[in-house]
């Protein structure tokens, strides 16, 4: 075949493609002009699947002239030169939605200019434009769009089922209400309200409202000038699937796989596997380190250093994290007064008793030797039995301990809930942090071997071990070349039990040699711990005294993360006295 230019209705055609995937793309394109219009009210309305659209805006609106150049192919009012495209302050700038709309449907476009006294209206069908005629309208624009890809029955074919497609567009809705809270969105569809979300909102209440999620936390950080701020859900609060991080870069929003990487990995060792959270990251940086022209519908970015971008986002949240902002809010009644029972025929349980007040902080009672030299020694310890905290602040410690269930978790109360707390993970998450905080402050206590360990592994894990032995030096571990397939510990870390290492060990070579070095370590360190942790605390099936559980408790109360297993389980459960109330018709 010869060489031909193809004809302008091919070409929008395949513009249309690359614009236009789906009709969520149309959605967000339609959207984004209303926006960069500067109307802070936006109708929505869909149906067909997404075929059939109208969005109405309070913007700007067109004149006559304009009305007519919109719907040519790169005809913009955004830019004017290439290097506008550094400093871009609009959503739109290439010029092809409108003109891509009109080739592949049925479009009117309704506008009335703030400085005009009347509106006009325009129709395309199928890029087949009719004059502009004069109609009364109010100031702003309405965008009407009828039997989409009506021409195109390829990309007709591609369509998804009609609930597929609205899924889409809300979305692509939601994703604009979240980064908008100053404008005020409608969605309807199938002549029924969607949803409203008024404007001149806080970020926190459109966040609450569009993600129908009360409990989210706000956090906000900096990292070399790039700006995050974030509303994320408790690690209890999680889903299945990663549909429910959004991100938004210059107010743009993006899918970004790093993005969520930085977010997980904020949520290290707080969640377990297959557990994402919920959250909203809004990055703003300098315009010059971020190129937002890769993607024809702009859904992807490139930062220029996506490694501070990476840390910015995921400091802010991992800090925000640490002080576990969902923890119970402990009631001004001091716990003991507000709960001794009453004293009926005059007995009083003991663990209310003086005495147990007394011995409840005395240490060195826990179980394991090995775990119990380590922490009752901890200087922490005893400032966090100082009684000079602010009232209002949780503590685990000042809960009263009823007893011990199933011999698994201990069973404690404050004035208004009572707790089951998994007494295996909650030391385990002790432990895992007492290991990581020695780790980070490079003073991490270690005992030497009398009989060194010995561990079998293949050669290749022996020398993905042995290729970072001076990181394992670091973690209390001196490792050594015994035969070719022999690896022997000389020193490991006092908290924890000898069986551990062999395990944790295991692992690390396991991971090592699949993921290979290079930063690895950093990370690898916590999984380490975890494993260690896990098998040196406690266990279910154990039984403990009212000390040992109370010292538990106490040292609950040194760790900010204390309400997580380092494997993600949650430590405890809570239930209000108001809701067991309610159960057994009490309350109504
Ligand atoms: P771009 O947004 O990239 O400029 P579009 O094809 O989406 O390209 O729109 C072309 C032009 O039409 C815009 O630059 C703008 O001047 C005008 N326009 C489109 N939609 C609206 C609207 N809702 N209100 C006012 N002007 C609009
Ligand atoms: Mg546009």
């Amino acid at each position: 075949m010869a060489i031909r230019i193809l004809t302008g209705e091919v070409i929008d055609q395949i513009a249309a493609g690359e614009v236009l995937e789906r009709p969520a793309n149309l959605v967000k394109e339609l959207v984004e002009n209303s926006l960069d219009a500067g109307a802070d009210q936006v109708e929505v309305e869909y149906d067909d699947g997404g075929r059939s659209v109208t969005v109405m805006d309070n913007g700007r609106g067109m004149n006559r002239e304009d009305l007519k150049l919109s719907v040519q192919r790169h005809a913009t009012s955004k830019i004017q030169a290439s290097d506008d495209l550094f400093r871009l302050a609009t959503y739109g700038f290439r010029g092809e939605a409108l003109a891509s709309i009109a080739g592949v449907s049925e479009m009117s476009i309704t506008s009335r200019h703030s400085d005009a006294d009347q509106g006009f209206r325009l129709r395309v069908r199928f890029g087949q434009a009719d004059d502009a005629m004069a109609v009364s309208s109010r100031v702003g624009t309405t965008v009407q769009v009828r039997d989409l890809f009506a021409n195109v029955p390829a990309r007709l074919s591609f369509l998804k089922s009609e609930s597929a497609e609205h899924g889409q567009i809300r979305s692509t809705l939601k994703a604009m209400a979240l980064a908008r809270e100053d404008v005020a969105f409608t969605l309807r569809s199938k002549g029924e309200l969607v949803a409203h979300w008024p404007k001149n909102q806080s970020f926190n209440e459109r966040v609450r409202d569009v993600l129908q999620n009360q409990n989210m936390f706000l956090a906000q950080g900096e990292n070399k000038g790039i700006r995050v701020e974030a509303a994320f859900s408790s690690p209890r609060d999680t889903q299945a699937v990663n549909r429910h991080l959004w991100f938004f870069v210059q107010g743009r929003w993006v899918q970004d796989r790093a993005l969520s990487v930085a977010v997980m990995e904020a949520y290290r060792n707080l969640l377990m596997h297959g557990e994402y959270p919920t959250a909203v990251v809004r990055i703003e940086l300098d315009p010059a380190d971020v190129d937002v022209n890769v993607h024809p519908t702009k859904a992807q970015v490139k930062f220029k250093n996506p490694q501070d971008v990476f840390r910015a986002v995921s400091s802010t949240i991992r800090s925000a994290l640490e002080k576990a902002p969902w923890l119970p809010e402990k009631t001004a009644e001091p716990t003991v007064t507000a709960f001794k029972p009453k004293a009926e025929g005059g007995t009083t349980l003991s663990f209310t008793a003086p005495e147990f007040r007394q011995t409840q902080y005395s240490q060195k009672m826990f179980p394991l030797a090995m775990v119990r030299e380590a922490i009752a020694d901890s200087p922490k310890v005893s400032s966090a039995a100082t009684p000079n905290q602010p009232a209002t602040e949780f503590r685990w410690q000042d809960l009263q301990i009823i007893g011990q269930l199933h011999l698994t978790y201990i069973v404690a109360q404050d004035s208004n809930s009572y707790y089951l707390i998994d007494q295996h993970a909650a030391h385990e998450r002790v432990v895992f942090e007492r290991l990581m905080e020695s780790f980070k402050n490079g003073r991490m206590d270690i005992q030497n071997l009398l009989i060194p360990l010995t561990l079998d592994l293949s050669e290749a894990e022996m020398q993905a071990l042995l290729n970072e032995r001076a990181n394992f030096e670091r973690l209390g571990l001196t490792l050594d070349r015994l035969g070719p397939e022999t690896l022997v510990v000389q020193t490991m870390p006092s908290l924890i039990s000898e069986n551990s290492v062999a395990e944790a060990l295991k692992k690390a070579a396991h991971s090592l040699h699949e993921v290979g070095g290079g930063g690895f370590f950093e990370r690898a360190c916590a999984d380490v711990f975890a494993t260690m942790a896990c098998h040196s605390v406690v266990r279910a099936g154990q039984a403990m005294s009212f000390e040992q559980m109370a010292q538990l408790l106490q040292q609950m109360d040194e760790y900010p993360l204390s309400s997580f297993c380092p494997h993600g389980r949650p430590v405890y459960i809570q239930k209000r006295f108001s809701e067991v109330e309610r159960e057994f018709g009490r309350i109504t």
